[in-house]
């Protein structure tokens, strides 16, 4: 056998299963609608909270930052200086979430991979919810500390792990905010709360509440009105911002030390002048108005009761994320197909997305989609789910 040939074996078991993912080709901008083949379908997939990835005044900044910084940063900021740019973003988004300092990163992920591994080493513990983000887990790896996991959103669960785990270093929380497969939003209040008593730093990833939960989006840190209290937010600029980034908000010292000790921000050049400055346009958007967000969540309740009406399973979701509960991942991508005939273009997710028999249908409601989009998503789901006997 060659040597690459258990990894085509491993491919076509991963077919059988119903379990490779099948990347759709966009043919046009991301928005509530999108071209495939050819053809016009209604986009629930993407995390385009607020529709902003397509929105004019984002569109007109990256091409201005275009024509006055041009494109790339170079290298990696402490090697090559950083743009007047990039610290301005930096600014308005600690700004905006009512903290002392921001830094950003390429990616959610990067920011992940940068924070953990600079708050916790090998003589310290990380409590982690078991559902936690991939990009948090594979932080937690990288810093070599003891990983213990907790009960999923389980403020008693976690006291109870604190108490049995013998802590000689430090310790650190770590909870994602809103669990992105079922929509789920983590307790911080109570969360927070155990880790004062406790004496841990909390970090929260709050890549799903960004621009969706707290006032005008400012995340859940603000949802639970708890300024001051949580030590470390990261987010991402991906999804509610509709651009691409990551960040880290708190107070200046972390800040501080993740500029001397964040690995992908010393080791990994920065985001493009046009993404910082189409964040910057998506920052003063969301402080001027919440007219995005207040959309959003009321496409999401129009979705989501529309949904119950039919008898769909739609899980714990408190968010704007739908989860339609199908069980075998064979199924979901069965629904998936029959709902891209009928227009809607909507993702199965299976393992190792989520465990092994839940895979569902994913749809992300947005502000990008008007009242008689939702009516058609919703016949959508009504026919394929008869036809596939899902809904009676
Ligand atoms: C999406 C997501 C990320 C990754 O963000 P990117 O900016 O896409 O890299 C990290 N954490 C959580 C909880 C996420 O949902």
């Amino acid at each position: 056998m060659s040597k690459i040939g258990w990894i085509e074996q491993e491919l076509t078991s991963l077919k059988e299963q119903g379990l490779l993912a099948d990347i759709r080709a966009i043919e046009s901008p991301m928005d509530g609608w999108v071209s495939i083949e050819g053809r016009r379908v209604l986009n629930f997939c993407a995390n385009n909270y607020l529709g902003l990835a397509n929105h004019p005044k984002l569109r007109e900044a990256a091409k201005g930052a275009i024509d006055q910084m041009g494109i790339g940063p170079g290298a990696v900021r402490t090697i090559a200086g950083t743009t007047t740019l990039h610290l301005a973003l930096e600014k308005r988004l600690a700004g905006f979430k009512g903290v002392e300092a921001a830094i950003t990163f390429q990616s959610g992920f990067a920011a992940n991979l940068a924070t953990i591994p600079a708050l916790a080493g090998k003589a310290d513990v990380l409590f982690s919810d078991e559902l936690n983000h991939a990009s948090i887990i594979d932080g937690a790896r990288l810093s070599g500390a003891q990983i213990v996991r907790y009960p999923h959103c389980d403020p008693d669960g976690l006291r109870k792990v604190i108490e049995e785990t013998a802590i000689t270093g430090r310790a650190m929380i770590v909870t994602d905010g809103v669990f992105s497969m079922d929509g789920d939003i983590a307790p911080l209040d109570e969360i927070c709360r155990v880790a004062e008593a406790a004496g841990c730093l909390l970090m929260v990833d709050d890549a799903h509440g960004e621009g969706v939960l707290g006032r005008g989006g400012r995340g859940i840190v603000d949802h639970f009105g708890l300024h001051g209290r949580v030590d470390v937010e990261v987010g991402t600029l991906s999804k509610a911002f509709g651009v691409v980034g990551g960040m880290v908000a708190g107070s200046r010292v972390i800040i501080d030390w993740l500029r001397q000790r964040g690995r992908p921000f010393l080791f990994s050049s920065a985001m493009t002048a046009p993404d910082v400055a189409a964040c910057l346009a998506a920052v003063d958007l969301l402080a001027q108005s919440t007219e995005q967000v207040d959309r959003l969540w009321q496409n999401a309740e129009i979705f989501k009761s529309g949904m119950k009406k039919l008898g769909f399973d739609t899980g714990v979701t408190q968010t704007p994320i739908v989860p339609v509960m199908l069980r075998e991942a064979p199924l979901a991508q069965q629904f998936s197909r029959c709902l891209f005939e009928e227009g809607v273009f909507a993702m199965a997710i299976g393992y190792p997305t989520v465990p092994k028999g839940k895979a569902r249908i994913r749809v992300m409601n947005t502000a990008a989609h008007t009242s008689d989009d939702l009516a058609r998503g919703l016949a959508a789901f009504e026919k394929v789910g008869r036809e596939l006997g899902v809904i009676a």
